[in-house]
C-alpha cells in the first residue's frame, strides 16, 4: 500500500475533514474516504499521498547515475543503458506502454551539426568566434545566404498583450535582422528609476525577452537569418558564455522540412562588432536602443548587405523518449491526458578531462537522475490507487534536453496523444536531496490557474510558494508543451544547500550521488506532485492560462 496516515482533500471546503479521519485508524479511512469521495462526486477529488519509498528513490538514482549508464548521452551505450533500464521499470509497475503501438518507445531523431560559418558585410570580414557565432538547424553541407538586407528591428517583440509591435507589418522575407536581447525597458510613470511591472514583467525577463523568442518570431516572418547583439548586462551572461554554447556542435531535431523555430541563420554579435556595423551604416547604437524602448519603434533598414554561410559536417543520432501511461477511467475524460516529464539525458563522457574514467563521467545524479527517479515513484503512486483517475495520465522521459528540450520538442511537434488534449504538463528536473524546505519555487508563476493547485497543496505541508525569478521557466523541457499552449508546473525546492548544489556541482562531473543525502524534501515534493496530476486529472475543468499569458492557445 502506498497510503500514508493522512488524506488529504481538495476542493469544496465541505468535503475536508481531516482532523475527523486524522483520528481513526488507517484501513478505515480508506472505507471513509472513499464513502466522502462518492458524496463530494462533483468535487476535484483527494488522492491519497503516496508512500514515496526514499530507498528505492536512492536506489534508482544511484543505477542512473553509475558509471555503468556512462552519463546518459544521447546515441551512445548509455542512452541504450538508460532506456533499457526505464522501460523495465515501467513494465515492473504494470504501466502500459505510452506510445498507441504498443512500445515503451518514441523515437526522437537528432542531427549533430557543427559548422564553419563566415560572415562578411561591405569590404569588412568577421572572425567567428571572437565577433560573432552563427550556427543553423538545417542538416546540408552548407548554407548560403548572399546580399541580404541587414535591418534593426529593436527588441524584435511582437506582443498583442502589451499593445507592443517592433515589425509594423514590415516584409522582411529573406532579410537579416539585427536585434537587442532582453524586453523593451519601460519606465514606469510613477517611480521612472523603476520599470513598469505591468508590461514585460517589470524586472523579470519574459519570453519576449528571450534569444529563442526572438529567433523563432524571425523565422515566422520569414528572415533569412537574426543576429542578436549581445550585451552582458542584458543577457544577463557574459560574450564567452554566448561562444561555448553555440561556437561547437550544436543538435537539431533531424527532419526535412526547415526549423520553424530557427531562421537559416542564427547568431549572436558581439557589441563592440554590432557598434561599428551601425557605425558603418552611417547610425548611432546608442541612439537607436534609445528609440527601440517605445512603442512607435518602427524598423531601421541599415542600408547594408550581408553574406553568411556556413559549411556544415552533420552526423545523425537515433535517441529515444521512454512513454509509458496509466489509461483514465472515465469514459469521457480519458481522451484528455496529464503529462509527466522528466529528461533522462545528460551529458556523458568527455575523455579530455584528467583522471580516471569514472572522473570524466558526468553522472547528472541530481540533473536529471533524481528528476527520472521521482517520476517513476509518481507512476508507482498512481499505480497504487484503487482506482485509476478520469484522465490518461501519461509518463514521458525526455531525451535530448541538455542539448537544447529536443525530446520534450519532438514530443510536442508529434504527440503520441493530441496536444489540444493534453491540459497540463508537469515537468521534474531536479529534486531537493538537501533536507525539507519551506520555500517552493515556481517557474512561470502568475501564467495559468494550475498556480493555484500548487500553492493549495504546499500551503497543506505548511511550505510557501514563490514565483522563480531567474527564468528557469524558459530552460526546461516545460518551455516546449507551454509553447504549444499547454499550461505547465514546474516547480523546485529553494535553499540555502540547493543554491550550493546550483554553484559547486550543477553541470560539472561533481553531479555525483553524494552520502550526506537527506530524502525528506524530495518526498515532500513528489508527494505534491502527484497530488496536483492526480487533482487536474479528476478535476471538472482543466488548467487555463490567465489572460495575457505568452503561450495562451489563440
Ligand atoms: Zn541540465
Amino acid at each position: 500500500m502506498y497510503l500514508l496516515g493522512n488524506p488529504v482533500f481538495l476542493g469544496n471546503k465541505m468535503c475536508q475533514n481531516e482532523g475527523f479521519l486524522l483520528t481513526i485508524a488507517p484501513p478505515m479511512k480508506l472505507l471513509l474516504s472513499t464513502a466522502l469521495l462518492a458524496f463530494c462526486a462533483s468535487q476535484p477529488q483527494a488522492a491519497a499521498l503516496p508512500k514515496v519509498d526514499s530507498a528505492m528513490l536512492l536506489e534508482q538514482i544511484g543505477t542512473l547515475a553509475s558509471d555503468e549508464f556512462e552519463g546518459r548521452a544521447p546515441g551512445t551505450r548509455g542512452e541504450e543503458q538508460t532506456v533499457e533500464y526505464l522501460q523495465q521499470q515501467f513494465k515492473k509497475l504494470g504501466l502500459e506502454p505510452g506510445n498507441p503501438d504498443g512500445t515503451y518507445l518514441q523515437a526522437v531523431p537528432l542531427v549533430g551539426i557543427s559548422s564553419h560559418p563566415t560572415l562578411s558585410y561591405g569590404d569588412k570580414q568577421l572572425k567567428f568566434g571572437d565577433d560573432y557565432v552563427a550556427w543553423t538547424a538545417r542538416p546540408q553541407p552548407t548554407v548560403e545566404i548572399s546580399n541580404s538586407e541587414l535591418v534593426f528591428v529593436g527588441y524584435g517583440v511582437q506582443a498583442p498583450e502589451f499593445k507592443w509591435d517592433d515589425y509594423k507589418g514590415a516584409d522582411l522575407k529573406g532579410k537579416t535582422l539585427v536585434m537587442l536581447i532582453n524586453d523593451p525597458p519601460l519606465p514606469d510613470p510613477r517611480r521612472p528609476h523603476q520599470l513598469d511591472a505591468s508590461v514585460f514583467g517589470g524586472s523579470a525577463v519574459t519570453w519576449y525577452g528571450r534569444w529563442n523568442y526572438k529567433f523563432e518570431i524571425a523565422a515566422r516572418l520569414g528572415a533569412a537569418a537574426a543576429l542578436i547583439v549581445h550585451e552582458t548586462k542584458a543577457a544577463g551572461y557574459p560574450y564567452e558564455v554566448v561562444v561555448n554554447g553555440w561556437g561547437r556542435e550544436n543538435f537539431a531535431l533531424n527532419s526535412k522540412t526547415p526549423e520553424p523555430y530557427l531562421p537559416a541563420m542564427a547568431g549572436w554579435l558581439q557589441q563592440d562588432r554590432a557598434c561599428e556595423l551601425f557605425k558603418a551604416a552611417g547610425l548611432d547604437f546608442k541612439e537607436l536602443k534609445q528609440r527601440a524602448a517605445a512603442r512607435d519603434f518602427k524598423p531601421v533598414p541599415l542600408g547594408i548587405k550581408l553574406n553568411l554561410s556556413a559549411v556544415n559536417a552533420t552526423r545523425e543520432v537515433t535517441s529515444h523518449n521512454v512513454v509509458a501511461r496509466i489509461a483514465g477511467s472515465d469514459p469521457q475524460l480519458k481522451n484528455e491526458v496529464v503529462v509527466y516529464s522528466a529528461h533522462w539525458d545528460h551529458f556523458g563522457i568527455d575523455e579530455t578531462l584528467p583522471g580516471p574514467r569514472t572522473q570524466q563521467i558526468f553522472h547528472g545524479a541530481v540533473d536529471n537522475a533524481s528528476g527520472v527517479a521521482a517520476l517513476l515513484q509518481i507512476a508507482q503512486a498512481y499505480k497504487a490507487l484503487p482506482a485509476a483517475p478520469k484522465r490518461t495520465i501519461l509518463f514521458v522521459a525526455t531525451t535530448a534536453e541538455e542539448r537544447g528540450l529536443l525530446g520534450a520538442q519532438h514530443y510536442v511537434r508529434h504527440p503520441l496523444y493530441p496536444i489540444a488534449k493534453t491540459i497540463l504538463n508537469i515537468n521534474i528536473d531536479g529534486m531537493n536531496l538537501w533536507g525539507r524546505a519551506r520555500d517552493v519555487e515556481l517557474s512561470g508563476m502568475g501564467k495559468s490557474t494550475a498556480d493555484e493547485i500548487v500553492t493549495a497543496l504546499a500551503a497543506k505541508q505548511g511550505r510557501v510558494v514563490k514565483p522563480n525569478s531567474n527564468g528557469s521557466y524558459y530552460r526546461g523541457d516545460q518551455l516546449e508543451f507551454a509553447r504549444a499552449g499547454v499550461p505547465t508546473i514546474y516547480l523546485r525546492s529553494s535553499s540555502a544547500k540547493a543554491l550550493n548544489y546550483m554553484t559547486h556541482q550543477y553541470h560539472t562531473v561533481n553531479d555525483v550521488v553524494q552520502a550526506n543525502w537527506n530524502t525528506a524534501g524530495a518526498v515532500e515534493d513528489i508527494s505534491l506532485l502527484f497530488q496536483a496530476g492526480y487533482q487536474a486529472a479528476q478535476a471538472k475543468e482543466a488548467p487555463k492560462w490567465k489572460p495575457g499569458a505568452e503561450f495562451q492557445r489563440h
